[in-house]
């Protein structure tokens, strides 16, 4: 069977043309979109993924501000800097890089951030929202697997979406997404976890399978129906001596082998890898479209 590759890069510039259009609109009517991010500590793969989202505003025009504060932090200091944000009005989203450290309560700090500029979509009222599928910030990773699916054309109405992972940031989202009544959704849905018993006998029931478990190729050829279409989130280093660096980027399906046998399926690297940080980009530009509607 003929596979087709669902590509990040090409649907994610697709959304990012869009976005500059929007982007200028806002700009010649007086407003720059702002977005903010708080990183506390100095973990580097926190850091890289700071300093890729400011990199995208400057790509985009769009106004960033990078706060850069010391793992020391109380948690009294970071909610006192949201809470500057909360009321700066060049400022129409943020976030805070998680993880925190661990004396720092990471609900609190969520909870903390005005649900209007919570781009991140973990604020529980924007949880909430997306729930009873009414509009609010959804978050990046599964909007952007959903985006992957809409836009290549798969049909999701009446479908089997299985969801491998039950995260908050990923699985339970999907989930959420997914049932809603709607273009783009409408598929029954299962969720399968780690005390899930014969997970391959519920993949193998799947048109749709996304996997998100952190576990590398986890996903083999038998555990997928023929036709089906596959979305990998997994993102996992593995060793690889024959790799300049030494590792490499795995996902958790194991791609080479599955490819084979779907109708569609999106690789790692290069697949829902840089739709995350694009769809973060699409909830600041809303938010400043909903503040700029507002004044
Ligand atoms: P978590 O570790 O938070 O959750 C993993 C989930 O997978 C849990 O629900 C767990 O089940 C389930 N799981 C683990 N092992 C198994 C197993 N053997 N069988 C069935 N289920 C299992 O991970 P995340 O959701 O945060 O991330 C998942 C993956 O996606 C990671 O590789 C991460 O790097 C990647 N990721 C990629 C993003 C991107 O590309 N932009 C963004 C976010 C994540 P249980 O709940 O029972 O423990």
């Amino acid at each position: 069977m003929a596979c087709r590759i669902i590509s990040g890069p090409e649907v994610s510039g697709e959304i990012y043309a869009e976005l500059r259009e929007r982007i200028e609109k806002l700009k010649s009517e007086g407003t720059t979109p702002g977005l903010a991010v708080i990183l506390v500590g100095d973990d580097p793969a926190s850091q890289v993924y700071v300093r890729n989202k400011g990199r995208k505003c400057e790509e985009l025009g769009m106004h960033s501000e990078t706060i850069v504060l010391p793992k020391e932090t109380t948690e009294e200091e970071l909610l006192a800097r949201i809470d500057a944000l909360n009321k700066d009005p060049s400022i129409h989203g943020f976030l805070v890089q998680l993880p925190l450290p661990k004396h720092i309560d990471e609900d609190k700090v969520i909870e903390a951030i005005d649900p209007s500029k919570d781009v991140d979509g973990f604020h529980p009222v924007n949880v909430g929202r997306m729930l009873i599928g009414k509009p609010g910030f959804l978050p990046a990773t599964p909007a952007g697997v959903q985006q992957m699916l809409v836009r290549s054309g798969v049909e999701t109405a009446g479908k089997h979406v299985v969801i491998v992972g039950r995260s908050n940031i990923v699985g339970k989202p999907m989930a959420a997404l997914m049932v809603q009544r709607g273009f783009g959704a409408d598929s029954t849905v299962t969720v399968v976890h780690s005390k899930t018993r014969d997970l391959p006998s519920i993949t193998r029931q799947a048109d749709i399978l996304i996997v998100a478990i952190g576990k590398p190729r986890f996903v083999t050829a038998d555990m997928v129906k023929e036709g089906a279409v596959v979305i990998d989130v997994g993102t996992n280093r593995i060793d690889d001596p024959t790799h300049p660096k030494g590792s490499r980027l795995v996902g958790d399906v194991d791609f080479d082998n599955v490819k084979d046998k779907v109708s569609a399926i999106t690789p790692v690297p290069g697949g829902v890898g840089p739709m995350t940080i694009c769809m973060l980009m699409a909830n600041a530009v809303k938010a400043a479209e909903d503040a700029a509607k507002s004044r």
